[in-house]
């Protein structure tokens, strides 16, 4: 194998310093899925050079969840990051990254990250932020990609970036699905085969609330309900409309939201999003739903 891997701050500054032009960073947690390759393909379009992190971030996860049996798989992580031509990994283990230990001082995600995600998994998206500004800082890109599978971290990604005056710009990547419209994660490798009838209603129900808007946020809210009250397979954690631009729960003013799940499947927690988008009462009788 000849992709360049980095473990130590060291060996990154190093590598890093032979990286011209500009530069993008996908950080992931790896178990590199076509989600992961997705952003990888879209950082090579916008950058010269493509660095990808891979480290499970013991900060953002609660200690009754799946970070013992979070799957790793780096050999074959980095025969997917050097088939796509990644310039290269950052790979560091937990005391690279904390060597003094979890750290005293963090990013604190604010009002949004208590909410949603963070309501369910508290002080999650403090970990994330503080992950993400670290590894911003280490790789030093111009670009970093983050995917809208994970549509509240991107938000609280996208605030602290504005807030803190982090030097980097922000590009998000749409979410890939399987065909039945399941999108993909690291965690479906969890999934039993009724488990996944089961989560596949997840993005059933989604679709169904986005194609319920023409009706407004309670119609949209009720379809998406509908249709995971029919699968008891799943047990939801929440089901909420927000719009887009304040993550605030949709009003009849909401012209752009995001509708989002979180559920568990047998074991598995899992979450998914699309965009939703509202026609005005006045165009409500005439046009169609765009349904993103
Ligand atoms: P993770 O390894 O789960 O932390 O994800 C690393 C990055 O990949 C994050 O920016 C995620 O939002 C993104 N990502 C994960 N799954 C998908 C997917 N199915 N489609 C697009 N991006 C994804």
């Amino acid at each position: 194998m000849t992709i360049t891997v980095a473990r130590t701050r060291e060996e990154l500054a190093a590598e890093r310093a032979k990286l011209n032009g500009r530069v993008a960073v996908v950080m992931t947690m790896g178990a590199l899925h076509a989600g992961h390759i997705e952003l990888v393909r879209r950082a090579r379009e916008v950058a010269a050079k493509v660095i990808v992190t891979i480290f499970l971030n013991p900060l953002q996860f609660g200690a009754n969840e799946d970070l013992d049996k979070y799957p790793s798989r780096l050999a074959a992580d980095l025969a997917l990051c050097e088939a796509e031509g990644v310039d290269l990994v950052f790979a560091p283990t937990n005391d690279v990254v904390y060597p003094d230990g979890p750290p005293g001082v963090r990013v604190v995600a604010g009002v949004l990250g208590d909410r949603l995600e963070g309501e369910h998994r508290p002080g999650h998206f403090d970990g994330v932020l503080t992950v993400v500004a670290k590894l911003l800082h280490l790789t030093a890109p111009d670009v970093a990609l983050f995917g809208e599978k994970d549509a509240q971290q991107l938000a609280l990604i996208r605030r602290m970036v504005h807030d803190l005056d982090f030097p980097v710009e922000i590009v998000s990547v749409p979410t890939i699905r399987e065909e039945s419209g399941l999108a993909l994660s690291s965690r479906n490798t969890y999934l039993s085969e009724s488990d996944l009838a089961a989560a596949r209603s997840l993005n059933r129900a989604l679709r169904a609330g986005a194609g319920a808007a023409y009706g407004g946020v309670a119609s949209a809210l009720a379809a998406a309900s509908a249709v995971l009250d029919a699968e008891p397979g799943v047990a939801v954690d929440y089901l909420a409309l927000v719009d887009d631009a304040t993550w605030e729960p949709a009003t009849e003013n909401t012209h752009i939201g995001r509708l989002l799940v979180a559920a568990r499947v047998g074991t598995t927690r899992l979450i998914d999003n699309v965009s939703v988008v509202f026609v005005s009462s006045g165009e409500r009788t005439t046009s169609a739903p765009d349904v993103g």
